[in-house]
């Protein structure tokens, strides 16, 4: 994700303003890759802005989706969606006990679905997420 001051930039050259609320979403955002979901980000916004309200926190995060600085985790069966400040290309290991979700750095080569296959969709990107026990809950 960009630096707060660049994301406010867009949010400003996309005629949006900037709102306190806004700010403070956006700063939390800017430093956070642990994939918190809607609610997560709701709380720690609430934590530093009390009068906050839990509306105009989620559509903050729908505005960063649709700027595209922000984007979600869709394909996990627990733990609800996420959202991903890494807007790159990459894929996930997800914890089946603590939902911990963090970053694969490996590009999975070949990764491709045969035209046959694609039951006519054009495949616009693709996500692999891996299931699994963190070392901390296999030891816990
Ligand atoms: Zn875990
Ligand atoms: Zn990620």
């Amino acid at each position: 994700m960009k630096s707060h001051e660049a994301l406010l930039d867009r949010f400003r050259q996309n005629g949006l303003k900037i709102t306190p609320q806004r700010r403070v979403i956006l700063g939390l955002l800017a430093q956070d890759n642990s994939h918190p979901t809607a609610d997560e980000i709701y709380q720690r916004v609430l934590s530093v802005m009390p009068e906050v309200s839990r509306t105009t926190v989620y559509n903050t995060l729908r505005e960063l989706i649709a700027l595209g600085e922000l984007t979600e985790v869709q394909d996990l069966s627990e733990g609800g969606l996420r959202y991903d400040t890494d807007t790159s290309p990459h894929h996930h290991l997800f914890c089946m006990r603590c939902h911990a979700l963090i970053d694969i750095d490996h590009d999975f080569e070949g990764l491709a679905l045969p035209s046959e296959d694609a039951s006519g969709y054009q495949i616009v990107r693709h996500q692999v997420t891996f299931y699994g026990i963190c070392p901390d809950c296999q030891t816990g």
